[in-house]
């Protein structure tokens, strides 16, 4: 294909650079890492993952060079795929990354290429909202676009991630190849017809059955304001075949494709 091109492609990282922040132990959290709250879970602060340049792979800014910051903890365990960020969801593994200020975030993306900032984990709500608002503000002042990747099934969508026009919302539709299609569903339904214009629902597809679900969930989920993808599970269904569906079944919907995961093949962090 015309689009792949050697791994060894120029990309800028800040892995490694995660100098801020003490570490904190997993204390008084549960077996997954996560505090629980009244209503909730969310883990102790903006537990820093990842961060670093490369472009957006996936959504309604495919394409444009962004700053990825990653944050650890996810409240699903998709075993279906399997997950493609075991760094970001397992406490085993995060617990080691830093707690950083959405300042030290900030001070670390203006150093990149590019004007928009991809917010993503694991499971980004999972973090303070207040923080996670404090960042996305400041980037919003500084002239950044903000997509935020989030599987929608913890708490309503914060309303500045719903209002404001440079945010983008990608929220993944976990569907029964995924293993968690039953995770929170009364929240995302509600997520779901909250999205804008702006925002994209995703559903990643591993077989005919799951394309079929998606169909019903669509329908079921009424009149929606939001754009539409489907997108395969790496490796597990072909592309080719799910254009074909899509357009068999006459939905205006679009394909998503995992561009990095083209352009870097068999990298798994810092894509
Ligand atoms: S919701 Fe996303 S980050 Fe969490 S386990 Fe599933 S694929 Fe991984």
């Amino acid at each position: 294909m015309g689009i792949r091109r050697s791994r060894t492609a120029s990309r800028r990282t800040l892995q490694g650079q995660h100098d801020a922040g003490a570490y904190r132990s997993l204390g008084d959290t549960d077996i997954n890492g996560l505090v629980p709250l009244e209503g909730g879970y969310q883990v102790k602060g903006l537990r820093l993952t990842e961060l670093y340049s490369s472009i957006q792979g996936e959504g309604p800014r495919m394409g444009a060079v962004t700053s990825f910051v990653r944050f650890g903890g996810c409240n699903m365990r998709c075993a279906g795929w399997p997950c493609d960020t075991p760094h970001a969801i397992l406490p085993e593994i995060w617990k080691h990354d830093p707690i950083v200020p959405p300042d030290y975030i900030v001070k670390k993306i203006r150093d990149l290429p590019g004007k928009n900032v991809c917010i993503t984990g694991g499971e980004p709500t999972l973090q303070p909202l207040e923080d996670l608002e404090k960042l996305g503000t400041q980037l919003l002042l500084e002239d950044y676009t903000v997509d935020v990747f989030s599987n929608g099934s913890l708490k309503p969508f914060p309303l500045w991630m719903l209002m404001e026009p440079s945010v983008c919302i990608i929220m993944d539709w976990k569907l029964a190849g995924s293993g968690e299609n039953q995770t929170g569903m009364e929240v995302r339904i509600q997520n779901a017809r909250a999205l804008t214009s702006k925002d994209a629902l995703k559903f990643v597809i591993v077989d005919d059955m799951d394309f079929e679900s998606a169909m019903f969930i669509w329908k079921s989920l009424g009149e929606l304001k939001c754009s539409i993808w489907a997108g395969v599970a790496w490796g597990r269904y072909s592309e080719a075949d799910l254009i074909e569906r899509i357009k068999a079944a006459r939905v205006p919907w679009r394909m998503n494709i995992q561009l990095h995961k083209f352009i870097y093949p068999g990298v798994d962090k810092g894509i």
